[in-house]
């Protein structure tokens, strides 16, 4: 059999994918959102011996069947930080992957290295912070250690002769990629100082001048400081002004995490005073501008550090008398070589919608959260515990009465495993001050009021059931 198909099996199988996908996104609504699977049913219907012999387009029959495996991300689905996966930009993936250009430099790939870097400035733009430059890559785990290596490279140079200690400052609250990029970098996850963040889950600035300070008389290296613009339990901003005054006093470069948060300044700028005093920030498109995975996002004030820390030869100053345009190359800027072009789905989904329906369907988002706040302080079995300045709302139940603080713990796992299972609105859960708490995070172009409004009743529902199964 031979890997080319012909124009009209090609077509065939493409109207066959489209029609499935067309028929997915129209049942969506209405299936459960967890598939109920186990483990063991997943690998029997998976976990199956490589062909020698094509299938053909039987092939595509088992789609199907993953369809079936797979969680149905509906209006409802309120779990972790994710985006809802918009079909226009989904299409566009599927256009990337045929056009297949390998978008390493202006010279391989005209058109897709212009659409990136033409994506980014938007996306800069967007975001306040016009001017910065920068890359599309994998998330917001890629896009913070690609900050911090670019942090790394400008206060303790390390690419030559290897990593020298020094410090690196974050709240409490601070995302696990920040420890890990440390780690990568080869200044280990203890060169991380957490400040104790204050009662709104913030980054306080007197106490990180403070820490900042000590670090410096105790002659330690003073690299960067990352802020939140989002935490991920409950969407706290770290004050970003004050901050920005901060690490400058001290010399430190500014990363801003901004892959939970930093997109919705599109739809509440006021909230990010100060992002665009950051030297680095990561933006995770893939969650709140509802793009599918993967496609997260760098920016930078400065490319010349990036070229710093990523360039390998010289080749880039040599070429300054060509035009500037022709020879730039992402490998320059990024450890990546080759790349594929995640900006075909941006560029069409934001041309195709527009960036005010983006700025919409953001504050829908951070006004059904305030209403889905409301309805957990209405309901007395149920107490808010973290809502900070975004979209994400930690609550629990307060549990039987007189249960002590881990049978209170023990209760709102149970009820939350019982709502998941129940397959109707789609929860998770972070552990705030040791209390265990189910957390909704709406990231979802889908969500409606009504939606978000479903998530208390469906709570006591659940409630319910466990109660009875408990007489
Ligand atoms: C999601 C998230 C990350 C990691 O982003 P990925 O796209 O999952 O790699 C980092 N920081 C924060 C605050 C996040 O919410």
């Amino acid at each position: 059999m031979s890997l080319e198909l012909d124009g009209d099996a090609f077509r065939r199988l493409a109207e066959r994918t489209v029609d499935l996908a067309a028929r997915y996104l129209g049942s969506l609504d209405q299936k459960s959102i967890v598939p109920g699977t186990r483990g063991r049913k997943t690998q029997a219907l998976f976990g199956t011996p490589l062909p020698e012999k094509g299938l053909g387009a039987a092939a595509f029959d088992a789609v199907n069947t993953v369809f079936a495996q797979s969680m149905a991300k509906n209006g409802r689905f309120f779990g972790y930080v994710l985006g809802s996966g918009e079909p226009v930009a989904a299409l566009g993936d599927l256009l990337a992957s045929i056009l297949n250009p390998n978008v390493t430099a202006w010279r391989s790939s005209p058109a897709a290295v212009t659409v990136e870097r033409t994506v980014v400035g938007w996306l800069a733009e967007a975001v306040g912070c016009s001017g910065f430059s920068g890359s599309l890559v994998g998330g917001g785990s890629a896009a913070n250690l690609l900050g911090l290596t670019l942090a790394r490279e400008a206060r303790a140079p390390a690419n030559v002769t290897g990593a020298q200690p020094g410090v690196v400052y974050a709240s409490s609250e601070v995302h696990m990629s920040i420890p890990k990029a440390l780690s990568l970098l080869g200044l280990g996850s203890q060169a991380l100082r957490r400040i104790p963040a204050d009662s709104q889950r913030r980054l306080p600035p007197g106490a990180l001048d403070r820490a900042m300070a000590e670090d410096t008389a105790a002659g330690r290296r003073i690299i960067a400081v990352v802020a939140n613009a989002g935490t991920v339990n409950t969407g706290a901003i770290d004050p970003l002004e004050e901050i920005a005054q901060v690490a400058r006093t001290h010399g430190a470069w500014l990363h801003v995490d901004g892959a939970y948060g930093a997109l919705a300044s599109i739809a509440a700028p006021e909230r990010f005073r100060g992002l665009n005093l950051a030297d680095s920030i990561s933006l995770d498109p893939h969650k709140w501008l509802y793009q599918p995975l993967d496609v997260g996002c760098v920016l930078y004030r400065d490319a010349q550090a990036a070229r710093a820390a990523f360039a390998q030869s010289d080749a880039y100053v040599q070429v300054l008398e060509e035009d500037p345009l022709e020879t730039f190359a992402f490998f320059d800027e990024s450890f990546e070589l080759s790349r594929r072009f995640r900006a075909l789905k941006l560029w069409l989904s934001l041309r195709y919608h527009g960036l005010s329906a983006f700025r919409d369907a953001i504050r829908a988002n951070l006004d059904d959260a305030r209403a889905l706040a409301d309805s957990v302080r209405s309901t007395p079995e149920l107490e808010v515990i973290g809502f900070g300045d975004l979209s994400a709302v930690c609550f629990r139940h307060r549990g039987p009465a007189n249960a002590s603080a881990d049978e209170v713990n023990a209760w709102n796992l149970a009820l939350l495993q019982r709502v998941q299972q129940r397959g109707r609105v789609y929860l998770s859960n972070a552990i705030l001050e040791g209390r265990f708490c189910l957390r909704a995070c709406i990231t979802n172009h889908r969500t409606t009021r009504e939606d978000a409004l479903a998530v208390v009743p469906e709570v006591l529902a659940a409630e319910k059931e466990l109660e009875t199964e408990q007489k």
